[in-house]
């Protein structure tokens, strides 16, 4: 099957493929020369009959690092140097030709580098005879009784045979003899004086089991492959000794079926062994004119030796070989002595010999190529082609490794050291050889015959020859023949005594006796005739009847035969089925087994994804419910708060009016206690809270106009506030001395309804805490906080709900100063009571007229009036306030003084501040915050720490790193 596909032509399939799969590796036999002398190296051990061992030379050694190198062949036979070439044909060439005379081809080849014994194995030497003369002397002893006549097998040119007839075949036979001075065919081994001692005649050996009942013909060629060039050596050229004709080439073709041949090649019929080995000595000698002549070496070429066996059944009488092309069968034995197997390095060749020699190597390359592919092929059920047709060797044996056969190398090896390296590469090759399969050849059918024939045919033609014998012997009365008998039971003949000349009657009479004699006689000869035909027939018609039935009985065994290799193969079949079907049983099984496990768990997932979906279907019910319900409370507690947002704001706006009209009311009160100051005697009075509810008469401000100011805090910003400090100052015993007691202290001094005379000498700072702790809760707010916008403003510190209050009445149109004739000039207020703070935080006014009491003169020098006041506040630190506000000249003629800003500058204890500082590291509840987490590098890592989406406070997230912590 696998050979069908491989490396074949395509064009056609093939005619006569074996039907047996039955192959047979290459047999590899190796065979070891000795060494030419005694005391060379050797490189070689034989370590058993099977294995021999290549030891690396000293020389060799040396180069590779003084390593020990041996390596070991297997090989089917190891043959040490003392096989004798009978030992070697037994073991390795019998077998082929015990197969050529069974109808089975052979090919055998020697492999190895020159000198190893190629030469020697194939052809030997006198005494010392190779395969080659074994084989051909095998051949003739064990057919040589049954060869057919000369030219009675006759090839037709196309690697095939054919019979031809008695009469043309004696044509031939005579037309040779008449044209050659060949002598007729010697029965005595004394043709070839070089071939007498080749094989002693008690080495001769015989094939068993020879059919009989065929005839053989021998026929053989002889080729030398050189340059992969095909010279036949055989062919007969008139030899013309002035200008000698090379050789010419042949080619190889392919036969009907698929052999391949070598076209036009002599094949030569030989009659025995002698005559065979003559032939091939001519071919010897032929090649060796050639070699000569071409200055070639013998080394680098292949040499084939062609065996061709032609066998025909013997036709029913067995007497002559029956006339039937188809019957006939061919087959061969191809014995090569391959050329050397040399590296191109070793032959020293140059020029055209270099080409020769990488030729060769080439075809022995290609032929290792050839086997490593069908090796691979086989092995690996690979269907790489087979490059048969790179050379001509391996064309011409495409054959036996495609086909069938049977393939035998003979590797041989020289010991010595000089060798070993192409040694190793030979064996290496062979080694691997081994591994090839080639078909087994199958038993050819027999004939439709019966078998003896030529016996039969043979004992009857004895008995034939010894009846005529006895039919003309000597007729005497001791040994009464058939013959006798026969003359006997004839009537006695009449005297035949003549009485005289005038005897009429004795004559007469004995030719008629004789006469009747003779009818007798002819009418018996007849008689015997016509029964001997009779029985004749019907012994034939007997034969062929028993022939018949044997024939039948062959064809039935052969049926029967097919039946049983049928009946056995689907025995095989029916095996091997069903242990695949217990096979796909089992798997079956297990995937059923798997099926219903995962039938389960679907079922399993299935469930619980149902009631999962119910789950989330009731959940989502429920979602909506709830949904729905939120909506509907948080719409009411909207709509609650939202109304309460309302009420609240309502109330909030009532109370801020309140509060702004009561603050508008005491700016008033204020404005009046100031604009008192003027007045004649009277001594600045307390306003009282009755007064507070009373609007002052003398007030010349506006009543407030709260609504659009209140809450409006984007207009707060934008109005510049304003205050109405008109004052006529005039010098006064009776007015506060300057220095005791500040605006703004008198301001809040009121607002607290503390009497004046106290507030004159509690002017020290826990005192004035303490009584900022008995105020209502916004005043203390206010006191604690700037009065008035701060000009360094802390977006925390920014009360709005105070700097609300600062909505004051809108801006009066007043009469100024022009302020072209020479900058502003101030008035610069500086009680007495003031302490130098020593900072740089002073107020520096240039082009001021300084004054510890306000006076006119001074005032109406200047449009712009400050003053200096200091208080401790809340925290117990100085805060200076600068009160600024802006001069005008009232209609009575006096100086008012409005004020349009304080500035307050404050100075902080870094102490204190640090102390403050700390005090707010204390959490809510009193206790020390933990860690120290409000440090920049703590909030760091709590901002790092905290992530996306987590809900946890700080207060979760912070890991800290404990030695930071405070300890
Ligand atoms: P190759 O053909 O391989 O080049 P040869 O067959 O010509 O080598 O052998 C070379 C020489 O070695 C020949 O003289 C041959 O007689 C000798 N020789 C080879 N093998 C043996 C052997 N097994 N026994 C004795 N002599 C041998
Ligand atoms: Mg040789």
């Amino acid at each position: 099957m696998i050979r069908q596909a491989k490396g074949k032509t395509p064009r056609r399939p093939p005619p006569k493929k074996p039907s047996n799969n039955q192959k047979d590796p290459v047999g590899v036999y190796c065979r070891a020369r000795p060494l030419g002398e005694e005391d060379e190296e050797c490189c070689i051990e034989v370590i058993s009959n099977t294995t021999i061992q290549l030891h690396a030379p000293d020389g060799l050694k040396a180069n590779r690092n003084g390593e020990f190198k041996e390596t070991q062949y297997s090989f089917k036979k190891v043959f040490g140097i003392k096989t004798t070439q009978m030992e070697l044909f037994e073991d390795v060439a019998k077998p082929l030709v015990e197969d050529l005379i069974h109808c089975k081809n052979g090919l055998l080849f020697t492999y190895g580098v020159t000198g190893s014994g190629k030469t020697y194995t194939m052809t030997g030497s006198p005494g010392q005879g190779g395969l080659l003369p074994r084989s051909l002397d095998m051949i003739f002893n064990s057919i040589s009784p049954y060869q057919a006549k000369r030219y009675v097998f006759k090839p037709d040119d196309k690697n095939g045979m054919e019979v031809q007839n008695q009469v043309d075949a004696l044509l031939d036979r005579q037309k040779r003899e008449s044209q050659t001075s060949v002598p007729k065919t010697p029965t005595t081994r004394r043709f070839d004086p070089e071939f007498a001692d080749m094989i002693s005649p008690e080495e001769a050996c015989k094939a068993s089991g020879v059919d009989e009942d065929s005839s053989y013909s021998v026929f053989v060629s002889y080729i030398e492959i050189y340059n992969n060039y095909i010279y036949d050596l055989l062919e007969e050229t008139p030899f013309d000794p002035i200008k000698p004709k090379p050789p010419q080439s042949k080619i190889l073709r392919e036969d009907q079926n698929h052999n391949m041949y070598v076209a036009g090649c002599t094949e030569v019929e030989v009659k025995s062994t002698e005559e065979a080995f003559e032939v091939f000595w001519r071919g010897q000698k032929k090649r060796r004119i050639a070699n000569t002549q071409l200055n070639r070496e013998s080394s680098r070429s292949h040499s084939v030796f062609i065996i061709k066996l032609a066998q025909a059944p013997l036709d029913a009488d067995g007497d002559n070989v029956l006339q039937d092309k188809s019957q006939v069968n061919v087959s061969q034995l191809c014995l090569v002595d391959l050329a050397g197997s040399e590296r191109t390095s070793r032959t020293r060749a140059e020029g055209s010999r270099l080409r020769e020699a990488g030729n060769i190597n080439q075809s022995l390359m290609t032929l290792r190529t050839c086997i490593e592919v069908l090796r691979e092929n086989q092995m690996c059920g690979t269907n790489k082609m087979v490059p048969y047709r790179d050379s001509k060797v391996t064309h011409l044996f495409k054959n036996y490794f495609d086909g069938e056969g049977k393939v035998r190398m003979v590797v041989c090896v020289n010991p010595k050291a000089d060798d070993y390296e192409e040694t190793l590469l030979v064996m290496r090759f062979a080694e691997m050889t081994q591994e090839v399969e080639v078909a087994r050849p199958v038993d050819r059918p027999i004939c439709g015959f019966a078998a003896g024939r030529r016996q039969r045919n043979q004992a009857f033609k004895e008995e034939l020859t010894r009846r005529l014998e006895d039919r003309g012997g000597p007729v005497d009365g001791d040994s009464p023949t058939v013959l006798n008998q026969l003359l006997q039971s004839f009537p006695p003949l009449p005297p035949c005594e003549i009485s005289g000349p005038n005897d009429n009657v004795t004559l007469p009479r004995l030719i008629e006796a004789l006469e009747k004699r003779h009818k007798v006689r002819q009418m018996m000869v007849e008689e015997y005739n016509k029964t001997a035909n009779m029985l004749k027939s019907v012994l034939q018609e007997q034969d062929s009847n028993l022939l018949s039935k044997e024939n039948f009985i062959q064809e039935q065994r052969g049926r029967l035969g097919e039946k049983d290799k049928m009946i056995q193969n689907q025995k095989n079949e029916i095996d091997r089925l069903e242990k695949k079907s217990k096979m796909l049983e089992y798997k079956i099984d297990i995937l059923q087994k798997t099926t219903n496990i995962y039938e389960e768990d679907k079922r399993s997932l299935q469930q619980e994804l149902e009631s999962r979906e119910q789950r989330l279907q009731r959940e989502m019910s429920e979602k909506r419910r709830m949904e729905s319900r939120m909506q509907g409370i948080v719409t009411d507690a909207k709509l609650k708060w939202e109304k309460e947002c309302e009420r609240r704001v309502n109330a909030k706006q009532l109370e801020m009016q309140n509060k702004l009209w009561v603050k508008d009311e005491k700016l008033k009160q204020l404005k009046a206690i100031v604009t008192e100051g003027k007045t004649e005697n009277q001594q600045p009075k307390r306003p009282s809270r009755e007064k507070d509810k009373v609007p002052a008469k003398r007030s010349a401000s506006p009543s407030p106009v709260p609504s659009p100011y209140n809450g409006s805090q984007s207009s707060l910003s934008s109005l510049e506030p304003i205050y109405y400090f008109s004052q006529t100052i005039r010098p006064d015993p009776h007015f506060p001395r300057p220095g005791s007691v500040s605006v703004a202290s008198c301001i809040s001094e009121w607002e607290q309804g503390v009497p004046y005379s106290r507030r004159q000498g509690s002017q020290s700072p826990p005192d004035s805490r303490k009584r900022a702790q008995g105020l209502p809760d916004s005043l203390r707010r206010r006191r604690g906080r700037c009065w008035a916008r701060e000009v360094p403003v802390q977006p925390a510190e920014v009360d709005l709900e105070e700097t609300g209050h600062w909505t004051g009445p809108p801006v009066r149109p007043l009469h100024r100063r022009s302020h072209s004739a020479g900058g502003e000039r101030w008035v610069d207020h500086k009680p007495t009571t003031n302490v130098d703070l020593d900072t740089v935080l002073q107020p520096n006014i240039p082009n001021a007229i300084k004054v510890n009491a306000p006076n006119e003169k001074a005032l109406s020098k200047c449009d712009k009036y400050v003053l200096t006041h200091q208080e401790v506040a809340s925290d117990g630190e100085i805060q200076t306030k600068l009160i600024k506000g802006e001069v005008f000249k009232t209609r009575g003629g006096g100086q008012a003084v409005q004020f349009t800003d304080i500035e307050t500058l404050k100075q902080e204890n870094p102490l204190a501040a640090s102390r403050k500082r700390r005090s707010s590291e204390t959490g809510p509840d009193g206790e020390p915050m933990e860690g120290n987490w409000t440090d920049v590098e703590t909030r760091c890592s709590v901002a790092l720490e905290m992530r996306a989406g987590s809900n946890l406070g700080p207060g979760y997230q912070h890991h800290g790193y404990p030695k930071r912590r405070k300890p």
